[in-house]
């Protein structure tokens, strides 16, 4: 366990060229106050919790005193912004302090998320709010929980520092852990540039440090893009298994290593609705909810574009390699989507009418506007042996005679697997979570937050950290909405 001050600091990004990034550092925010630490992450960078009770824990990484070992950055990225090309974002106010190298041979980049302008903040003021700071905090402790991948998150400040909205609000700091933030914009930005040696200098980068076994590949670049590829697909397909929707799907939200990054206006289905628009600036439905799939796709083919100038043979054939791989996206995709909601089901084996029971399923779950995750959880404890399963699932559906068809086809398909409850039930609540992070959860822990209540927080992240236990104290929070929780409208500032 180490100080804060012990640290072990390997900063391989700053070592890149000046190109890459923007040397700085924070802006420190007035009145900052430690709101939540999340002991998890620490324990990535092997930090004592005890560290988090001294005030040079604020004063560290809340930018107001360099952190001894870390040297600050804002990184160089662009990006495509629903379909149009825009040629320079970057770390607006996000400032990198460095790489912390764990005891098991990690490296945690470690982002300070509101630390102040840097020259990539464009018009905005370098700061974030509390409550889309609360949102991230929690949701990628959540994620983490539900067992897909993500970045994390350290802890949380609040601050007295007034940051204009809509409204006036409290400025808040996130502290932001992920092995790297490199997105598909950071590829993006030489490729537009036409500056192929950066292009290949930073893909040599991730190569090395994230990707190491692609290091021997005959063509390495094209190998790369087949793994984010791949990596994306599952990820994506882990999304729409839980109900999941990100909302702001950018390629400069897209991480090179496949985590869930930058979370925004993101929701958890609450009710299924496949048509879900969560970002209330999205006008078109671009990033609704059963859009996702499709548009990683084409997330891919851009960051497969950026990378065509460095593939081997003529430009021709280079593309044809590059648009090979991408042709495997639908398939991993399906792949993964299928199995993971064959886990959902409770089934051991596959079976040739299986897409078509969850087909069927799904749209019952749709037309019924019955909550997902309550249904899923609720199934893990049907008996086999039923002809139809009877209360307390049938009460959530409106069209009864629809619901059981589909109860009958689906006891029939788990006893033609010899299904045995008990073992099922006990797999189907490993993946399908008693707990997620609705929408209403997180705007009561906001609401509580923004009267100088943080213990919502706290709970919060100890039980989303865990969401398929029982928790028998807090199982209210596994409730679907109240009617004012209901398809909240989630403002995409922040
Ligand atoms: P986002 O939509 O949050 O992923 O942000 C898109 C781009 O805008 C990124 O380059 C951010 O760093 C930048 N950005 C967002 N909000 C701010 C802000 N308040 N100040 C400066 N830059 C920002
Ligand atoms: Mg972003």
């Amino acid at each position: 366990m180490r100080t804060l001050e012990q640290l072990h600091f390997s900063n391989s990004y700053a070592g890149l060229p000046d190109t890459f990034h923007t040397r700085l550092r924070p802006t420190p925010l007035e009145g900052s106050r430690l709101l939540s630490f999340n002991p998890a992450a620490a324990a990535l960078l092997d930090l004592d919790p005890a560290e988090a009770q001294r005030p040079e824990f604020t004063r560290y990484l809340s930018g107001a005193a360099p952190l001894p070992g870390s040297e600050p950055l804002a990184a160089l990225y662009a990006g495509h912004q629903f379909g149009h090309y825009v040629p320079q974002l970057g770390d607006g106010r996000a400032i990198l302090l460095g790489e912390v190298q764990n005891s098991r041979g990690e490296r945690w980049e470690m982002q300070l998320k509101g630390a102040g302008l840097t020259p990539y903040s464009r018009q905005g003021d370098g700061r974030a709010v509390l409550r889309s700071s609360i949102r991230e905090y929690l949701a990628g402790e959540a994620m983490h929980g539900l067992g897909i991948p993500t970045t994390r998150a350290l802890c949380l400040f609040g601050s007295d520092e007034e940051v204009w909205r809509e409204t006036l609000e409290k400025g808040a700091l996130l502290v932001r852990l992920a092995p790297s933030h490199v997105r598909f914009g950071s590829f993006e930005v030489f490729y537009y540039r036409r500056q192929f040696e950066p292009l290949r200098r930073l893909t040599d980068y991730v190569i090395e440090h994230h990707y190491p076994q692609l290091g021997d590949e005959d063509d390495r670049y094209l190998a790369l893009f087949r793994e984010v590829t791949a990596r994306t697909a599952r990820l994506i397909a882990l999304w729409q298994a839980v109900g999941f929707a990100h909302g702001v799907m950018n390629t400069d939200n897209m991480s090179i290593l496949g985590l869930t990054l930058d979370y925004g206006p993101y929701a958890f289905l609450d009710d299924y609705d496949p048509g879900l628009i969560c970002n209330h600036s999205d006008y078109q439905g671009r990033y609704a909810f059963d859009r996702q799939p499709a548009v990683a796709h084409w997330n891919l083919s851009r960051l497969g574009q950026a990378l065509l100038p460095l593939l081997d043979g003529t430009p021709q054939a280079a593309a044809e390699r590059a648009n090979a791989v991408l042709g495997e996206y639908q398939e991993i995709y399906a792949r993964h989507y299928h199995a993971a909601m064959a886990e959902k089901l409770g089934l051991r084996d596959t079976q040739p009418g299986d897409a078509a029971l969850m087909g069927e399923l799904l749209g019952l779950l749709a037309a019924d506007h019955v909550d997902y995750t309550g249904f899923f959880r609720a199934l893990g404890r049907c008996d086999s042996a039923a002809e139809a399963i009877n209360v307390p699932l049938r009460d959530l559906f409106l069209q009864r005679d629809a619901y059981d068809r589909w109860a009958a086809a689906y006891t029939a398909r788990l006893r033609a697997e010899q299904s045995d409850d008990a073992a099922r039930r006990q797999a189907m609540d490993r993946v399908n979570p008693k707990y997620i992070l609705r929408n209403y959860l997180a705007q009561q822990a906001i609401s509580r937050a923004e009267q100088g209540d943080y213990d919502e927080i706290g709970r919060l992240l100890r039980l989303l950290q865990a969401p398929f236990d029982e928790h028998p104290d807090l199982a209210a929070y596994a409730a679907p909405p109240p009617d004012w929780g209901r398809r909240l409208t989630i403002s995409c500032s922040s």
